[in-house]
């Protein structure tokens, strides 16, 4: 048997009432990352590779930021992932002879352009912009949650199959946002039997469908509110409509609520 790690989170998230319990444990998968990036594992060697090469995405460092009050470990963690690239930036320019230096500009670097022609910089450029767009892209919090989110979907599936009171749970849930529910689908195929995947199949699309068309019913009803020959009618469960239905598209997001 594989991993069976997070079994105890996702049984209580299918025991909240929410709109995704998948949401409820990516949330938590997200601060135990942003614990874990500037916590004691910073430290460690393996750790410090990883976050020097990878970096955060703008919506982690915010979020690493505005962590807490202590900001030495994420400065430790900054300082090292910029003296890493900024070598590997002017590694690049010096890769096809031009200094990144003040001595290339003025007469010098004229007289180097009439050499080599203006090629070297236009493949610098295009190798820089490669290097940019890939570290844009890499965010050391962003993987570890794709990694064990992986893993709790995975176990979210044995637990349906396996375990008929988490499957009543999975059954009477609100269903999930269209995130999970896809990574759910997605997953179904490799996690399950021939036989659980048809069952899984006829039980969540439903379940998924019934879901949408609730929500999107609260907003519609929200909507109606605004219209004056309502006044005074009665908001049913459409106050919290938009942002509901937001989660319910989007997945986890950071709606003030
Ligand atoms: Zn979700
Ligand atoms: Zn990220």
């Amino acid at each position: 048997m594989k991993e069976r790690i997070y079994t105890i989170p996702i049984n209580e998230a299918f025991d909240k009432d929410s709109e995704c319990p998948i949401c409820i444990c990516e949330r938590k998968l997200e601060n135990d990352a942003l614990e874990y990036a500037i916590g004691p594992a910073m430290m460690e060697p393996d750790n410090r590779i990883e976050t020097n090469k990878k970096g955060f995405c703008a919506n982690h460092f915010a979020k690493l930021y505005n962590f807490e009050k202590n900001r030495l470990p994420l400065a430790l963690v900054i300082d090292t992932h910029m003296v890493e690239q900024i070598k590997e930036i002017e590694d690049i320019f010096k890769g096809y002879g031009l200094s990144s230096g003040d001595e290339n500009k003025g007469p010098l670097k004229a007289f180097k352009n009439a050499f080599f022609g203006m090629k070297q910089d236009g493949k610098a450029i295009d190798q820089l912009v490669e290097k940019l767009e890939s570290l844009e892209k890499t965010c050391a919090v962003c993987d570890k949650i794709e990694h064990n989110l992986d893993k709790l979907i995975e176990n979210t599936l044995y637990l349906y199959s396996k375990e008929p009171e988490f499957k009543k749970k999975f059954i009477n849930s609100k269903g999930f946002c269209l995130k999970h529910f896809k990574m759910l689908l997605k997953k179904a195929p490799k996690a399950l039997s021939a036989s659980s995947m048809t069952e899984f199949i006829d039980d969540i699309v439903p379940l998924e469908l019934k879901a949408l068309k609730r929500v999107q019913e609260d907003v519609n009803h929200f909507t109606k509110m605004f219209d004056y020959r309502n006044q005074n009618a009665d908001w049913k469960n459409s106050r919290d409509a938009v942002p509901r239905s937001i989660e319910k598209l989007s997945g986890p997001c950071d709606l003030k609520r």
